[in-house]
């Protein structure tokens, strides 16, 4: 397990990465990152990596371990709080759970349940094994 806590590694003024590594003069990073395994449930806001898990990096800008350590359990906190509310209700709906109730709806108050069909087989063709979060996010 990759420790979550940690401070990289760069490289000196005008060397690369790769020459410094080479030559075992890359440097300690005074500040602290956290590194957290985002689960595919995870409600974060990770641009385009939601849906799949993944790993978040971020600098806590401290150098200060137990600043650093607050920090990340405050990430982990948040990430299950989100996930908590929200994220599981909506997460587990599909399309066609969505498009079921929708019909009943529409039968309730005696719309047009025929034309509403027509549209939604088409569409669950396309969309109903997906879950509902993944088409309602970008
Ligand atoms: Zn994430």
């Amino acid at each position: 397990m990759a420790k979550e806590l940690f401070r990289p590694l760069y490289s000196p003024p005008g060397y690369k990465y790769k020459d410094a590594k080479a030559l075992g003069m890359l440097r300690e990073s005074e500040t602290y990152w956290i590194r957290v395994r985002h689960p595919a449930s995870a409600v974060c806001a990770c641009k385009g990596k939601r849906g799949m898990p993944h790993t978040f990096r971020e600098s806590t800008k401290t150098n200060d371990k137990s600043e650093a350590k607050a920090q990340l359990q405050e990430h982990k906190k948040n990430l299950v709080k989100r996930h908590a509310n929200g994220g599981a209700s909506v997460s587990n709906q599909t399309f066609s759970d969505m498009a079921a109730r929708l019909r009943r709806d529409y039968e309730v108050n005696s719309r047009d349940v025929v034309t509403l069909n027509f549209r939604l087989v088409h569409l669950e063709g396309a969309f109903g094994i997906r879950r509902m979060i993944d088409i309602t996010r970008d």
